[in-house]
This record gives structure tokens, C-alpha cells and sequence, in this order.
């Protein structure tokens, strides 16, 4: 059923020209940071408080501060010489101070502050001069008038063309239009929480009097919070509901290939891969879409998850796709896939970009014919032309590097596709509430046994030499090692040229054929012959670029030297130290690093050395860079929030998804009394999507 916005909103939703005080030019600069509606002004709250309490004398105050005081006004100075200012000088009784003016309106000030009369001042004293002073009262009022000025003013954060006194105002005018409105929070919670109702969480929030009420954890502020997170939550909570509606088949796979499979992997599964397996397998059973996010650390061990689930489609008579980010990774998942898929008696395909003409027609008519089983691929398994003969279950690796929307597109490839997305790079908790709420969650935190912890040093850049030694010495006892070259921000030509000099210099210093190369800018088949090099131990050290951050998987590799590791971003840090300690020899990490580092830079290779666990360094991340930075806002499908505050209330954040998913359990159209209440949040948070999946029905 589609509704309409509930009327009791209409005064929130209309033009904020309309607020007194409220011109056409302030609401241009209002414009720029979003505010376009009264609705909007409620929701920008003051960062700040002052505390304008009446004070007997500027004395009771330390100096410089804000002070209010009733004074005496006595004579005026002008200025003595151009560029000086004017002086109007007080007394609260206690003492005399001066009013200081730079260039004033003389005849104003004469109105404003008539000599032998009392008014109410407030502003910043400091001493000058070793003289008290205020330059530039905040406030200059008759006694009658003392009234308007609160004892605690809020100070709301700023954009240019508007002044504090305006957004005041115009904030104080949207109050009031706010109407009480029907409660959508669960009750019990409210209580539990001491939560105030939304009306007077406005009120309060708009008009703290003291600083704890304009601190994240006041009550009225985190209810309003919480109603943010509750409206995304919910949004993703109907995605969620809507997806479990859509008819799914039911892949039911006899375990046949997957018990051949087994058998030929050289060890038994962890039991997080064991119960992730199982809940995979339950999810493509039931009647509905699975929509399935497999969160594993580097190293967890998440591709022999991922083989079991495309086994059990192949099982069942169909197809599955496992897409990666990269042409490389791809081609190593076939590489590591081939001999399992083989025992099995599977057809593996490899699709990626570099399929052309007649080899690519003969690719996709084995897969429209249903000759290939499983296919891995890149980006190109988008492609139009690219159909399936029967795809069950699509599996995603990497989902970082792929768009929040893209795992959608690759289900609609087929029937009913099931949709597993794997994620290397852990996600703090609020994260992965706010991303995949609308996702069945299993998490690998078990690494395989008998890892050993790697080593890892900070080594300035001033020891290159002696790293190179060292690296000497590893080569000749056969070990083998990455070398990854500094970052270098949007130049990836400036970045392979790094690279190449990196690989001239270990060539000469270790010897010809022991050092090999990979960067983006290689003509794909040379990439796969250097990295088809390393794996076999033809080469012992390769240098690279980035392009081996993700998945990349040489159990035989023990060590990982990092050049400018000041550069990179600690999940960046984290994925390439991952490349390594994923075999049986003890392994190292050198991060490299050129002085001085930023402070930034220094906290993040002190949490390297700490730490090897991907989400301890996963909330480290998010509290050094925060929400938006850490997933890139504007591909990261994160949501806007004005109130909330991602790295800080994440617990707020999974009450929100509890309750959103609870609410819906109860009452899956939203008709109930709090349904309704619910769909008025909605509207007033626009949450569109929300609203949208609602009136789909
Ligand atoms: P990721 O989760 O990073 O994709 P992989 O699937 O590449 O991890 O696995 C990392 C390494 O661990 C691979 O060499 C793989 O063969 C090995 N591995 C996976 N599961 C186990 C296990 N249960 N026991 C021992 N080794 C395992
Ligand atoms: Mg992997």
C-alpha cells in the first residue's frame, strides 16, 4: 500500500524561508550543508554550549572568559588616532573594566550604551595591558531585557553567511513547529534507557543547560541518536525481509563432490569453517534467496568455504560463479581450486578481461551449455553476453573491492541465485551492523592450527642495507620474501617505476634470477609468469606493488618487507602482512619507514607491532580515521548520519538492528499502532529506501 508522507509532518517538511528571521541569503548558505527544510535545522544540534549565568563581577571568573554581568555604563573614549579603538568603560561594582569597539557606528554605541545607565553584558574578558577588558560584547542588553538571554547558550556548528545568532533563531523556530508525535521505540527499551520522548528530546537537545547536555551521551541526544540508527536499521531490516520473501530454490546438495573434495585437502576444516559451511548449506536448502556475508580474517581459510557451497550447487545439477577482484587472484583461485575440483570430478572455467574472440565464445558456450561447473572470474563475469546455463550460487571474494550495490547484479545472472560475499578486510561491528544489516552474518574467527605468530619490526629507512643483508642471507637458506614498494597516491605509472628501480637494485645485490617483479602496469601475462615464478620457487623474492595486497596466497613466502610503510593505511598494512605466516615456517614482517613520522603514521606501525588480530586493528582504524574515511563515503554506501556517531555508539547500533528486526518479526506490514508510529519515523528520517520497500510491499 503506498502512503503518502502522515500529514502531522507537513510543518517540518516545509521552506525554511518561512522561520522568522530566516532570509533568502541565509538560506542559500544553510543549502550548501543540507539544511533545506525546518526538519533539517532539528536535526543539526549544537556542538557547544556557553554558560551565560549572571555573575556579580567580571572577578568571579578566571581570565580570559565568558563572562555576564550587569555594569554601570560610565564615559566614552574615542579613539585617540586612527586605527585605535573606541573605549566605553563599566563598572559591575566590584570593579571597572573597558568596552573595546574597532571601528563602531558611534552613534550606535551612544544608543546601546548610554553613560550613567545599567545594562547586561556578556562576551570574553581577557587582560590587556594588565586592564580587564571585553572587546566586542556578545550581548548588551537593558535590565528589562535580561530575560532573553538564557543562562546557557548553544552554539551550533557554523557555515559561512551564518552567524550564531541566526542558526539560534532559526533552530528555535523549527523547535516549535516539532509536534508530539506517536512513540516508535520499543517500550521496554525506552524505559530501560531513561529515553525521553521524541518531542521533548527536540526540546532539550535544542536547549541544553549545561555542557553534559550537549555531550553525545545525554539522554535526549542519544534517543535521537538511536532513532537515526533505528531508521537505517530498519531500512535494511525491510531489505532484508523483502529478500527472504523473494523465492529462492531450494539447493540441496547430496555431499558426494564434497566428501571427494575433502578428501583430497590436505587438512581437516577449523570448526568456524565447518559451522559457516553448515550455514551456508542451510540457507541454499531453504525456499528463500540466500544473501550471506562470510567474514573472515586473512588467512581464515575462507576459498575451502566457499568450494564446499559452489559444490553443493553443482551437486544439485547447477552452475556456480565465484567472482574476485582481481585477474590474478582469480587465476590463483583456479590454480589452488584445480586439484580439489579435479578429485571431485569438476569442470573449472577461468573468465576474466583478457578472454578474446574465439577462445571467449568457446568459454561461454561451455558455460551456456552447462560443460563448466564452476567458473571464476573477474568483473567480466558481468558482462552481458555471459550466461549460465543453470547458476545457483554466486559467490563474491573481496567485497571491498567491489561496490555495495554490485552484489546484487551478479544474482540477477540467474534464477533465484544464492549470493555469498566473502570479506577479507575485517569490519569493525558498528560497520558491518550499518553495511550488512540487511545480510545473514557467519564469521571465521579461527585460524587454521599450527600458525605461527609473525614477527614484526619497525626498521628506518636509513637500514635499508641492512635489511638487504638480511634478505641476503634468508634467499640463501632458501626462504622466500615480498618486497612491496611505497605507495604512491594516484600514480600507479609513478608507483611501477618505484618498483622497477626496488627490482634493479635487489637484482644486482642478490643475483639475477632470484628476484621478480609484479605491478599494475605489466601486460597481464607477465604478471602471471611472475607470480607463476614465485609460487613455484623459481624466484625467491618478488617485488611488487599493491596489486598483491588481497588474497594473494605462497604458503612458502616467510617474509614481508614493507617499504614506506608510513604510507599505507593500517587495513592495507594488515592485508599485506596477511601474505605471509600462512605456511609452517616462522615468519617476519619489516615495516620500513622514513622520518618524521606524523603522529598517525606512528600510531598505526605501533598497532602493527601489537597486534596481528585483523579486528582489533579493524576498530583501531575506524577510531584513527573514522567511518567515512575508513570505506571511502561515497562508494561505501554508508549512510549520512547527522546525530549518530559510528565509532562511538556501537552498541546502539546492534540495539537498532535488534530492534528493527523485532518490530518487523511482530508486525511485518507495519499496521499496528507503533507500525504506524515506525512509518512516521521513516517519513520524518527519510529514510526513503524504507519507504520505497514499503510500498512495494
Ligand atoms: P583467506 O581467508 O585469506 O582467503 P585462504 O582460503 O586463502 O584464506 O586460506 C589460507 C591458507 O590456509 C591456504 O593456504 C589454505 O590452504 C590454508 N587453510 C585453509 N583452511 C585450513 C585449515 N582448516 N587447516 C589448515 N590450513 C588451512
Ligand atoms: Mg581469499
Amino acid at each position: 500500500m503506498t502512503r503518502a508522507r502522515p500529514e502531522i509532518l507537513f510543518p517540518l517538511f516545509g521552506e525554511i524561508t518561512g522561520l522568522p528571521g530566516l532570509g533568502a541569503k541565509t538560506a542559500q548558505a544553510l543549502e550548501k550543508v543540507g539544511i533545506t527544510k525546518p526538519r533539517d535545522l532539528l536535526f543539526t544540534l549544537p556542538s557547544n554550549g556557553i554558560d551565560r549565568s549572571r555573575r556579580g563581577s567580571i572577578n568571579e571568573v578566571p581570565l580570559p572568559g565568558i563572562v555576564t554581568v550587569e555594569v554601570t555604563v560610565g564615559g566614552h573614549r574615542a579613539p585617540s588616532a586612527r586605527g585605535r579603538p573606541y573605549r566605553v568603560f563599566v563598572s559591575d561594582g566590584a570593579t571597572e573594566f573597558e568596552l573595546v569597539f574597532f571601528h563602531p557606528r558611534i552613534d550606535w554605541l551612544q544608543r546601546m550604551l548610554p553613560s550613567g545607565q545599567r545594562r547586561l553584558i556578556s562576551g570574553k574578558v581577557e587582560l590587556f595591558d594588565g586592564r580587564a577588558q571585553m572587546v566586542h560584547p556578545d550581548y548588551i542588553l537593558p535590565p528589562e531585557e535580561a530575560g532573553t538571554l538564557p543562562d546557557f547558550e548553544p552554539v551550533y556548528p557554523l557555515t559561512q553567511g551564518v552567524t550564531q545568532r541566526v542558526m539560534g533563531k532559526a533552530a528555535a523556530a523549527a523547535v516549535k513547529l516539532a509536534p508530539e508525535l506517536p512513540e516508535w521505540i520499543d517500550a521496554e527499551l525506552m524505559r530501560r534507557e531513561g529515553w525521553p520522548a521524541w518531542h521533548d528530546a527536540v526540546q532539550a537537545a535544542h536547549h541544553p543547560t549545561s555542557l553534559a547536555q550537549v555531550t553525545a551521551t545525554d539522554p535526549a541526544r542519544k534517543r535521537l541518536a538511536y532513532d537515526e540508527l533505528f531508521a537505517h536499521q530498519m531500512t535494511l531490516a525491510l531489505a532484508r525481509a523483502q529478500n527472504r520473501k523473494r523465492k529462492g530454490r531450494e539447493t540441496r546438495g547430496s555431499g558426494a563432490l564434497q566428501a571427494q573434495a575433502r578428501a583430497a585437502l590436505s587438512f581437516d576444516l577449523t570448526g568456524a569453517q565447518e559451522r559457516a559451511v553448515a550455514e551456508i548449506h542451510s540457507d541454499m536448502a531453504a525456499p528463500h534467496r540466500m544473501n550471506r556475508l562470510l567474514q573472515g580474517d586473512v588467512g581464515s581459510g575462507k576459498t575451502a568455504v566457499a568450494l564446499l557451497a559452489m559444490l553443493a550447487a553443482v551437486e544439485a545439477g547447477g552452475q556456480a560463479a565465484l567472482m574476485a577482484p582481481t585477474g590474478i587472484l582469480a587465476q590463483q583461485h583456479l590454480e589452488s581450486l584445480e586439484p580439489l575440483a579435479e578429485a571431485a570430478g569438476v569442470t573449472l572455467g577461468l573468465l576474466t578481461g583478457r578472454d578474446k574472440g574465439g577462445e571467449r565464445a568457446e568459454k561461454l558456450a561451455a558455460l551456456s551449455e552447462g560443460r563448466t561447473d564452476i567458473l571464476i572470474g573477474t568483473h567480466a563475469l558481468f558482462q552481458q553476453d555471459v550466461a549460465f546455463h543453470d547458476l545457483r550460487l554466486a559467490v563474491i571474494d573481496e567485497q571491498h573491492r567491489f561496490g555495495v550495490r554490485q552484489r546484487m547484479d551478479l544474482g540477477a545472472k540467474g534464477q533465484a541465485v544464492d549470493v555469498l560475499v566473502m570479506t577479507a578486510t575485517p569490519i569493525p561491528r558498528s560497520l558491518a551492523l550499518t553495511l550488512y544489516g540487511d545480510m545473514e552474518l557467519s564469521v571465521l574467527d579461527e585460524k587454521p592450527p599450527g600458525r605461527l605468530p609473525i614477527d614484526t619490526v619497525t626498521v628506518p629507512s636509513g637500514r635499508l642495507d641492512a635489511v638487504v643483508e638480511r634478505l641476503r642471507a634468508a634467499v640463501a637458506e632458501g626462504r622466500r620474501a615480498y618486497w612491496v614498494c611505497p605507495l604512491v597516491e594516484e600514480s600507479e605509472v609513478r608507483e611501477a617505476t618505484a618498483a622497477e628501480e626496488r627490482f634493479k637494485a635487489l637484482r644486482a645485490a642478490l643475483g639475477e634470477g632470484v628476484v621478480g617483479l609484479v605491478h599494475g602496469q605489466m601486460p597481464p601475462v607477465q604478471k602471471d609468469a611472475a607470480m607463476a615464478d614465485f609460487t613455484a620457487g623459481r624466484t625467491q623474492v618478488l617485488v611488487a606493488t599493491t596489486v598483491i595486497e588481497v588474497g594473494v596466497d605462497v604458503p612458502e613466502a616467510t617474509i614481508m618487507v614493507i617499504e614506506g610503510a608510513e604510507r599505507f593505511g593500517l587495513a592495507q598494512l594488515h592485508q599485506l602482512r596477511g601474505r605471509v605466516g600462512r605456511g609452517q615456517g616462522k615468519s617476519t614482517c619489516l615495516l620500513l619507514y622514513s622520518s618524521p613520522l606524523t603522529p598517525g603514521a606512528e600510531a598505526r606501525l605501533k598497532i602493527m607491532r601489537e597486534t596481528e588480530d585483523g579486528f582489533r586493528i579493524a576498530e583501531e582504524d575506524l577510531r584513527l580515521r573514522g567511518a567515512g574515511d575508513l570505506l571511502g563515503t561515497a562508494q561505501s554506501g554508508l549512510p549520512d548520519f547527522r546525530i549518530a556517531d559510528l565509532e562511538r555508539q556501537a552498541d546502539l547500533m546492534a540495539l537498532a538492528q535488534r530492534d528493527a528486526r523485532n518490530a518487523l518479526a511482530a508486525d511485518p506490514t507495519l499496521e499496528s499502532p507503533r507500525g504506524e508510529a515506525i512509518r512516521t519515523a521513516l517519513y520524518l528520517m527519510e529514510a526513503d529506501r524504507a519507504i520505497r520497500l514499503l510500498s512495494v510491499g
